[in-house]
């Protein structure tokens, strides 16, 4: 105790993630075109998102796809001031999760100033910095 060790400062590493998604393909494919997908059990109607290969209620593994309306109402929300290592460079940003009018609830960051429980926002697939990604926006908005 009141003794402070010596240390060094090593590199900061860089993670890639390797998701296997050829099961999901078509979700990446359709953000290309400007579509956000869910997935529908045809055993159970169970509405999923994000998309899953298999039904997480009965374990069905035949889905169906569905494209979102985009249309969404905040459940709730979280600014995030102090941000994980991999989104350090990104904060403050703020992070919804929203009823889809489809009844699926979707998390995604929100881009916009103001937000409230109740709003209306709406889904849109982006490409950002070579990744393909989904955001909230306000409901009026079409996006950039
Ligand atoms: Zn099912």
């Amino acid at each position: 105790m009141g003794v402070s060790e010596p240390f060094i400062t090593s590199k900061t590493l860089s993670l890639v993630y390797r998701i296997p998604i050829s099961r999901i393909e078509k979700f990446w494919e359709s953000l290309k075109e400007g579509r956000v997908l869910a997935t529908r059990c045809k055993n159970c109607q169970t509405l999923r998102f994000p998309p899953s290969a298999t039904c997480p209620s009965c374990f069905s593994p035949d889905v169906e796809w569905v494209e979102l309306s985009g249309e969404g109402v905040v459940e709730t929300y979280t600014k995030i001031m102090a941000a994980p290592a991999s989104f350090s460079g990104e904060a403050p940003y703020t992070v919804v999760v929203a009823r889809m009018k489809e009844g699926v609830k979707v998390l995604a960051w929100y881009e916009g100033e103001n937000i409230s429980i109740g709003m209306k926002v709406r889904l849109l697939a982006k490409e950002e910095h070579g990744s393909l990604t989904y955001r909230f926006v306000p409901w009026d908005e079409q996006g950039d």
